[in-house]
């Protein structure tokens, strides 16, 4: 059989290499890490288990997928649950509104709570699944690169509805013109961040997104969202696919054209076909700095970066749920921080992620794992210490607030997650969570491929190439893939 390599074991690159076994590849995983997963990986601290990175789950069927595809039962594999609560929403002047997975209960209540129509709620959800049934197919479930995606029917119609897709207005155009209160504005533009871009810059043709979360839904892994990417470990390896860790690939070598292998410190390792799980702009400065470089790609602007910290909260509050947004007063100046200003806002949205409210052994009894988090700039040489340890004052005083409570002195534990050691944990370039933002309507036709053009047996999967980031675009760039490997 021919044998495969596949460099890095985030998401897609444990997906690409479920895929390739599948397929009848004999696949060895290098992994610069001791540890699977990437970024989705988990810490614990004194009796405080996070997940480190991904906290919000959709899409769980193309986790399922490649337990069907090597002939497993998923459920016996990979339990999950579906959120009834997708999210807990507050604002400083005391508002506060659960986001209910129903999608008829959230609008009666942003009607009761905030006196915004019903009505308003329910087109918006709509529209969002119109935009999804329309550019789901062609944009997340194919390769951008191939003619037969541009001239199969499904594009045909497609570009006839171009007008209702949103493309030509940005969300936050597309939001105002919707809501009535400014607060429903804000919640729908919240959902940029999700893949790290601008609701004020990126075009409302990602009004997409809250359809994965009211439509579809979102959803828990019962063992926290570590267990995603463990699971899938675990399969490979029952699988037969050859993990080495600590194992951090130094060049991929390139002959005739073709994909011959990789370099790890002094060994060379052959294969048939390479598969590259790294961050794309990172992959061309070092492991292939020796190819033809796709300049025009590696200049796009990278999505935003997160600033968390992993507190150790001695206390339990009622009120909070799994998601818990804390909204800034004014979020045009927040997002000009991020995206204009390369700085962090006194007043940012915080998000506060709390496993140990649906898995308690996440925490110790009477207290939470708050995973907190803002959306920062990604790494372009600030002075992190600095802006991170003010930051950290404004979130602990926002909190307080929101929660009329005195928050440091029940902080017993913490851990801090930040644009630099995002980028050297997993190598993500600045630090960005998702590879380039998409705050361009032609950031997703800019994107690298997976596949190379110039050198044959070479393959990328994960975050930063095509379809982009997140963890279900991510292994869809796996599944992507194997639709050119053996071409
Ligand atoms: P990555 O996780 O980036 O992993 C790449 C792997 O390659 C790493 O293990 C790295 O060590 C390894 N590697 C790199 N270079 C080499 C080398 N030279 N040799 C060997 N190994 C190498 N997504 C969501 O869907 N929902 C969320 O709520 C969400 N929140 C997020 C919050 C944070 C804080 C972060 C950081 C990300 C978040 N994301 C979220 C994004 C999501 O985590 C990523 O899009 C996804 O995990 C990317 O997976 P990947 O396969 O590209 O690989």
């Amino acid at each position: 059989s021919q044998d495969a390599i596949v460099i890095g074991s985030g998401i897609a690159g444990l997906a690409s290499a479920i895929r390739l076994k599948v397929k009848g590849y004999q696949v060895d995983v290098f992994e610069a890490n001791s540890y699977p997963g990437g970024k989705l990986s988990e810490i614990t601290l004194n009796g405080y288990r996070f997940d480190a990175g991904p906290s919000l789950f959709t899409l769980p069927e193309q986790v399922e997928e490649l337990f069907r595809l090597a002939g497993r039962k998923a459920e016996e594999h990979f339990e999950y649950e579906k959120l009834e609560v997708a999210c807990h929403y507050f604002w400083e002047d005391g508002k506060q509104l659960k986001a209910w997975a129903d999608i008829n209960r959230f609008a009666e209540e942003v009607e009761t709570k905030l006196g915004e129509p019903a009505q308003n709620v329910r087109e918006a959800l709509r529209s969002s699944a119109f935009i999804y049934e329309h550019l789901a197919p062609l944009f997340m479930h194919r390769s951008l690169h191939q003619v037969s995606t541009w001239t199969n029917a499904q594009a045909m119609k497609s570009y006839l509805k171009m007008g209702k897709l949103g493309i030509f207005s940005t969300m936050h155009e597309a939001n105002k013109q919707r809501f009535s209160n400014p607060k429903m504005v804000q919640l729908f533009n919240r959902y940029a961040t999700y893949n790290g871009s601008d609701p004020y810059q990126t075009p409302a043709t990602l009004n997409i997104i809250p359809h994965l979360e009211f439509n579809i839904g979102a959803y828990f892994p019962k063992k926290g969202m570590h267990e995603i990417t463990q699971s899938l470990y675990k399969l490979a390896e029952e699988l037969g696919v050859k993990f080495h860790f600590n194992s951090k690939v130094e060049e991929i070598l390139v002959e005739k054209g073709k994909a011959i292998g990789i370099k790890v410190q002094e060994d060379i390792f052959l294969a048939d076909l390479v598969v590259n799980n790294m961050d794309m702009v990172n992959a061309y400065k070092s492991i292939l700095r020796k190819q033809k470089q796709p300049k025009k790609l590696l200049d796009q602007p990278k999505s935003s970066s997160a600033l968390i910290f992993y507190w150790g909260v001695k206390k339990e509050f009622k009120e909070l749920g799994l998601h818990n947004i804390f909204f800034s007063e004014d979020y045009k100046t927040e997002f000009e921080h991020i995206f204009k200003k390369g700085s962090i806002y006194d007043d940012p949205t915080v998000y506060i992620n709390i496993t140990s409210t649906h898995k308690p052994d996440d925490a110790p009894k009477g207290c939470m794992n708050w995973f907190t988090m803002i959306n920062v700039p990604n790494n372009q040489g600030q002075d992190w210490d600095q802006m991170i340890a003010e930051a950290r004052k404004t979130i602990i005083d926002k909190v307080n607030r929101v929660l009329k409570t005195d928050l440091e002195p029940l902080i017993e534990v913490e851990e801090i997650l930040e644009p630099r050691t995002i980028e050297s944990k997993t190598s993500s370039a600045n630090g960005a969570l998702y590879g380039n933002s998409s705050n361009n309507r032609f950031a997703a036709f800019l994107r690298h491929a997976n596949y190379s053009s110039d050198i044959k047996n070479l393959y990328f999967c994960g975050g930063s190439v095509h379809p982009g980031g997140g963890i279900p675009l991510s292994l869809l760039s796996a599944k992507i893939m194997m639709g050119f490997v053996g071409d």
